[in-house]
C-alpha cells in the first residue's frame, strides 16, 4: 500500500488498473469502526464513484480482520462527536433520550450502508479473520464476497437485548431459519458453512485471498460498466421487490425500541455489554 492515499488516518485509498482499493486501517483494534472512519469509508467511495476509470471496488481490511464490528469501545470511539452528514440530515449530538442514537444510526449506520449497496459500480468484500456484527454490514452492502479461509461471521448482538445489527439484511443474506440460528445462538459462522449457505461467493487460503479477489476484480474490470451498473440496479431492485427495504426499515425499529428499552432499563444503551464482554461471549458455531 506504499503508494496509497490516506482518506483519514483510518481509511486507505488507491487505484490502479480500473480496480479502487479502499483499505479500513485501525488493525489495531480490528478495524473497529468509529464515526470517523464511516464518513471516511463513504469519501473513499465517493471518489470511486467519481473517478470514470475506476470499475469495480474492493472493500478490506488491514491486520488480520476484516472489521470486529462498530467502536464500542476504544480510546477514539467518537460517537458524541459531529460530523458533516452525508444525507439532508440532522445532527444527533445533543438530542435527548431516545432521538441521538435513532438520529445518528439513521446517518450513520443505516443510511450510509444503503448508500453503499447502492454503489453503481460493482463492489467486493475482501474477507478475512473476523467479521462481526457492525462488520456484517460492510460485507454485506458489497455486491460479492471473497472470503479467506480463517474467516468467521457473526452477529452477537442479540446478547444486548437487540434484534440483529442496524442494516437487518440476515434474512435475506441467508434462509430465515438459518438466520434465526444465527442471531440466536450468536455463535461464529465459519467460511465453509457461510459459503454452502450462499452468504460468500468464494473461499480462498488465507495467503491467497488477495489474488483470488483482484483476479475477480480484474475480470470485472473487463466488462461494460454500464452493463454491470444496470445489472446491479436489477438484481437490487428483485431484493426490494421481495421485502428488503420495507424489513430492514421495521427491524431499524425493533432496533431502536431494543435501544430505548436497554436505556430505560439498565441506563445502557447496550445493556451493560463492552468491546471485552460481547468477545468473550463468542463461541465457535458450525
Ligand atoms: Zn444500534
Amino acid at each position: 500500500m506504499e503508494d496509497g492515499q490516506p482518506v483519514a488516518d483510518v481509511v486507505q485509498y488507491e487505484a490502479a488498473n480500473g480496480v479502487a482499493t479502499v483499505t479500513m486501517t485501525r488493525p489495531k483494534y480490528r478495524n473497529a469502526q468509529n464515526s470517523k472512519m464511516t464518513y471516511a469509508l463513504d469519501a473513499a467511495f465517493r471518489r470511486a464513484v467519481d473517478d470514470d476509470a475506476v470499475k469495480v471496488i474492493v472493500l478490506r481490511g488491514a491486520g488480520d480482520h476484516f472489521s470486529a464490528g462498530h467502536d464500542i469501545g476504544t480510546p477514539e470511539r467518537d460517537v458524541n462527536q459531529s460530523f458533516p452528514r452525508v444525507h439532508l440530515w440532522y445532527d444527533h449530538v445533543g438530542k435527548p433520550g431516545g432521538e441521538f442514537q435513532y438520529a445518528r444510526e439513521q446517518e450513520v449506520y443505516l443510511g450510509m450502508c444503503r448508500r453503499w449497496r447502492e454503489i453503481p459500480k460493482p463492489t467486493i468484500a475482501m474477507v478475512q479473520g473476523a467479521c462481526v456484527a457492525g462488520g456484517l454490514m460492510l460485507a454485506w452492502v458489497c455486491d460479492l464476497i471473497v472470503a479467506a479461509d480463517n474467516a468467521f461471521f457473526a452477529d452477537p448482538v442479540v446478547r444486548m437485548g437487540i434484534p440483529g445489527v442496524e442494516y437487518f439484511a440476515h434474512a435475506f443474506e441467508m434462509h430465515p431459519r438459518i438466520a434465526k440460528e444465527f442471531l440466536f445462538l450468536g455463535e461464529r459462522m465459519s467460511a465453509a458453512r457461510a459459503y454452502d449457505v450462499g452468504m460468500v461467493n468464494r473461499v480462498a487460503p488465507l495467503d491467497r485471498l488477495a489474488e483470488e479477489t483482484y483476479a475477480v476484480a480484474a475480470r470485472l474490470a473487463e466488462m461494460p460498466g454500464l452493463g454491470l451498473t444496470l445489472t446491479k440496479q436489477a438484481i437490487n431492485h428483485v431484493e426490494d421487490l421481495r421485502g428488503k427495504r420495507t424489513a430492514m426499515d421495521a427491524a431499524f425499529a425493533w432496533h431502536h425500541f431494543a435501544h430505548a428499552h436497554n436505556q430505560l432499563v439498565s441506563g445502557d444503551l447496550l445493556a451493560g455489554q463492552n468491546a471485552r464482554s460481547m468477545a468473550q461471549s463468542q463461541r465457535e458455531g458450525q
